[in-house]
């Protein structure tokens, strides 16, 4: 299945070529900025099957809470947050907002609780992390 996104003025379209990894919330500083307020709602992308089909995303670099360098993207038109590229991931998470429809996904996880404001109410029944998850064992 492909997935098809791009930004509230039109000016950049992208297409996902592969299935998410996973979807999830963020809940750290750096994305509440990026999402204007709650949680940045992400499906977690293989590097390799995100392929811009129209116009060019703008870059502002930071530093994760890891330390980790970040890029997010935005469309320098009309500013809407699109995807980050963590340095030092196989994926990039997408925001869920940029998609075409996003119906048929919801957070398998929630991170950074930690820094969710109180009033920002958590659905029940997935896993909940005060920061990061601890790292997936290898496979096999
Ligand atoms: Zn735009
Ligand atoms: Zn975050």
């Amino acid at each position: 299945m492909q997935r098809t996104g791009g930004c509230a003025c039109g000016a950049i379209r992208f297409k996902i070529t592969a299935p998410f990894i996973g979807v999830g919330a963020c809940h750290c500083t750096d994305c509440q900025k990026a999402a204007g307020g709650g949680a940045n709602y992400v499906g977690l992308t293989p590097k390799d099957a995100l392929v811009v089909t129209k116009g060019e995303a703008k870059l502002f670099h930071s530093k994760g809470d890891s330390g980790a360098e970040v890029a997010r993207a935005f469309c320098a038109d009309c500013g809407t947050p699109l995807w980050s590229v963590p340095s030092r991931e196989p994926f990039m998470p997408v925001k869920l907002g940029a998609l075409d429809d996003m119906s048929d996904l919801s957070p398998g996880m929630h991170i950074y609780v930690a820094s969710a404001p109180a009033w920002h109410a958590i659905a029940g029944g997935v896993p909940t992390f005060q920061k990061m998850p601890p790292p997936m064992p290898p496979p096999g």
